[in-house]
């Protein structure tokens, strides 16, 4: 019962220790849902800003090149107004040169814009004054114009250019025709597409990104970095790029038609050209700087929430620990060293409790009060030692008849115990009495000391019973010193018996 009460009260570091793995748990969640969350922003931002650079290269490249063939379209058309003039061929052929040609009109771009006449043979020449020897009635820049009236502005297939050292360009073109509509020719000018390359050439790009110019059937006209070998000139029918086509300007992501990696999509349509201008950006390298930082953030914060629970499991470890020893202590002060039975202390308390239960609810209680027989003797005879061996011998058959859950044994000094028995009334007391005198009795302990020549034991039992109609003991004292007087009187009959005394 001592142990009971005091593992109850070892209990409340337990629930201690509990919550405090809830608040370790709490706090390691709490630090890896703020380290998350931040992560999580910055990935968002990482992602943000490649975005708006992407768009904004898009942009400002788009611009560039847009707005040089506009200065070139409208040159064309410049050209194409002078040879509206009558008489224009009249002109001697320099006067003709500066009147069609506008030297304002220079683009990084143009290689020379060239007047072509309805059989395809160079008429004029931005390139100079004598006009260098030129057919073009195969050239697809020339047959669609000759073909039909609308084809508006046109851009060629790129092809190598024998007047620029075979440099690969592009021709836009546009018609010209007579007040009635005849086909009178083309006006066309030549762009360099390594002079577009090297203007995209100067911008810094990461790992596995690139910037490329489509025409509008997918071709790629430029690319930056170049093409590696064997990958396909054309994206036209890939899912990406149909993609890019429909949605004319924006930013994406998917899978790249060349080498199926992630990649960040941002296009445009450079002045609303039959061109595609797009960057096409490494997820991967976009998202590495952020990875990086990740990893690191990501294993320090796991552990930090590792060293909170490592201290939380030592310092619970320490915590069990003590508690143990206080409870040790603690049983220890209220247990008898020698017997193991209570002590005199731990019944002074159970004897104030009950005693106080049993007012409460009118019950009866009875003590017992036990004295070994001529026990100077036996120690006289057998020496201390197995003197202290008997005592315990009669603790052991004291526990063992002491059955009931509030029963209270205890060594109350010397060669004394006794039994405080709650819910007890004399008679129970007196057959309680018995069995421990029966019980001496079949332990059958030499005792030469003794005339009877065994170990016996005297008994002084008390009850109080308020159903009883005498005067009772006003507190628990009077009810050991009943029990006290009643084992007196045992002694002084002979000893080996039971004497009672009634106190209700
Ligand atoms: P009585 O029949 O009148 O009780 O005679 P008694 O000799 O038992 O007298 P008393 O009750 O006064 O006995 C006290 C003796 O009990 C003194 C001591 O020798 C013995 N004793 C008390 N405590 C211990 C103990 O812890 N160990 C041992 N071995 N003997 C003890
Ligand atoms: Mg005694
Ligand atoms: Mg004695």
């Amino acid at each position: 019962m001592v142990l009971e009460q005091v593992e109850r009260e070892a209990g409340s570091p337990a629930r201690f220790g509990r919550r405090l793995n809830l608040l370790a748990l709490g706090i390691a969640l709490g630090v890896m849902g703020v380290i998350g969350a931040s992560l999580w922003q910055s990935r968002q931002d990482a992602w943000d800003s490649a975005e708006i650079g992407a768009r904004n290269v898009i942009a400002a490249l788009g611009r560039d090149i847009g707005g040089n063939i506009r200065l070139v379209e409208a040159a064309m058309q410049g050209v194409a107004d002078g040879l509206a003039l009558p008489h224009l061929w009249d002109y001697p052929d320099d006067v003709r040169y500066l009147i069609l040609f506008d030297r304002s009109a220079r683009s990084p771009y143009l290689h020379s814009i060239m007047v072509f006449d309805a059989a395809g043979e160079a008429v004029a020449d931005s390139n100079g004054i004598a006009v260098r020897r030129l057919n073009v009635a195969e050239r697809d820049f020339f047959q669609v114009h000759r073909a039909a009236a609308d084809a508006g502005l046109f851009l060629s297939q790129p092809f190598p250019n024998r007047l620029h050292d075979g440099a690969t360009s592009i021709a836009i073109s546009r018609r010209l025709q007579g007040a009635d509509g005849s086909f009178r020719g083309v006006v066309a000018a030549t762009l360099s597409l390594s002079a577009v390359q090297q203007r995209l050439a100067g911008i810094a790009l990461a790992e596995n990104s690139s910037l490329n110019l489509f025409a509008l059937d997918g071709s790629i006209l430029v690319r930056q970095p170049p093409l590696p070998g064997g990958a396909p000139l054309s994206l036209g029918g890939t899912p990406t790029f149909e993609r890019i086509k429909a949605e004319r300007e924006g930013v994406f992501t998917g899978s790249s038609a060349i080498d199926g990696s992630l990649k960040l999509y941002a296009f445009t349509r450079p002045e609303g050209l039959p061109l595609i201008l797009d960057a096409a950006l490494s997820t991967r390298e976009i998202m590495q700087p952020w990875l990086r930082k990740a990893a690191i953030l990501a294993a320090l914060s796991l552990l930090l929430c590792g060293a909170v629970v490592v201290l939380t499991f030592l310092f619970q470890r320490e915590l069990t620990r003590r508690s143990r020893l206080e409870a040790a202590l603690a049983a220890l002060a209220v247990t008898d060293a020698l017997t193991g039975l209570a002590n005199r202390r731990a019944m002074d308390q159970a004897l104030e409790r009950e005693w106080r239960a049993a007012r409460r609810n009118g019950r009866p209680i009875s003590f017992m009060m036990i004295d070994l027989d001529w026990f100077k003797q036996f120690n006289d005879f057998y020496g201390h030692t197995d003197g202290d061996q008997a005592l315990r011998a009669v603790a052991g058959l004291l526990l063992d008849i002491a059955r009931r859950p509030r029963d209270q044994a205890a060594r109350y000094g010397g060669e004394e115990f006794c039994l405080l028995m709650p819910e007890t009334d004399a008679a129970g007391a007196r057959s309680v009495a018995r069995a421990l005198q029966a019980a001496v009795g079949r332990l059958a302990m030499p005792h030469a000391g003794s005339p009877s020549g065994l170990l016996s034991l005297s008994i002084g039992l008390a009850t109080a019973d308020p159903r009883l109609q005498e005067p009772g003991p006003e507190d628990a004292l009077q009810l050991v010193e009943a029990a006290d007087r009643a084992l007196y009187r045992a002694k002084a009959a002979g000893r080996d018996r039971i004497e009672a005394r009634s106190v209700a």
